[in-house]
């Protein structure tokens, strides 16, 4: 089994890296992408750089490029839901496009014609986090995360998106992996720990918990890598 474990900035993958200890880095689409084995599973990490763009490239690579068979994604995230608090873990349930907007076509927001509004994360490994969860004695919540191509540092647009997709938490990457893993029917778990709270702070609070939530995350991963070898 080959087992894609994704981040967006270095930040992200730096803790699994650092605890592969050895690896071997290639050079593809002008990224690195590292390969490791791990308790008799074949792993490919990569960061992918911000964005919808970038994410979808990379998690496509992974996947057509060097054969992931499930894709894992760790990292951190914005919080809307008043539950979530800086270091807390959630799991996405489903994910959508907040900045997908034809609406002057009467479409609702995140969709597009052949494509749709969410899309639904695989429920086994959700099922498995529940456990990992347990196990780790953490709590995890369940919920829809929104993704765009924009750091959300504003009450207002943080309330929108949270009212239009009912969405817990934003980011910039989640819902551009879940529409290549969907399309390519690669089983996906996303994964974020709360570094800011989407307000006018967020750039402050993100710089201060950036590297502790991702570690979180990190954990969690390896956490879910172990349940998926087990
Ligand atoms: N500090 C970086 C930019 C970070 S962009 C720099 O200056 O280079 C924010 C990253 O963290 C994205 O990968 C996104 O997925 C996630 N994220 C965390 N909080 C977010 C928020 N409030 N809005 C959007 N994305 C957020």
């Amino acid at each position: 089994m080959k087992i894609a474990i994704m981040g967006a900035m270095p930040e992200e993958i730096a803790p699994i890296l650092e605890k592969l200890g050895t690896y071997t880095t290639t050079e593809y689409a002008k990224n690195k992408y590292y390969e490791a084995s791990y308790r008799g599973v074949d792993l490919i990490i990569a960061y992918s750089k911000i964005g919808k763009v970038f994410s979808t490239l990379t998690a496509s690579t992974m996947i057509e490029h060097f054969g992931a068979e499930k894709l894992l994604f760790s990292g951190v995230a914005g919080a809307i839901s008043s539950e979530l608090r800086v270091g807390d873990l959630i799991v996405a349930t489903k994910l959508s496009q907040h900045d997908l907007d034809i609406t002057a076509f009467g479409h609702p927001f995140g969709f597009v014609p052949e494509g749709a509004v969410f899309i639904e994360a695989d429920t086994q490994m959700i099922e498995m986090s529940k456990e990992v969860a347990t196990s780790m004695r953490k709590t995890v919540k369940e919920g829809i995360i929104a993704t765009g191509d924009q750091f959300v540092a504003n009450e207002q647009r943080k309330n929108w998106i949270g009212n239009t997709f009912n969405a817990d938490a934003l980011e910039m990457e989640g819902a551009s992996v879940a529409v290549v893993c969907d399309a390519l029917n690669i089983p996906f778990f996303i994964l974020r720990a709360i570094s800011d709270a989407a307000d006018v702070d967020a750039s402050f609070s993100f710089d201060e918990f950036l590297e502790s939530s991702a570690k979180e995350s990190a954990e969690f991963i390896m956490k879910m890598v172990d349940k998926l070898v087990d």
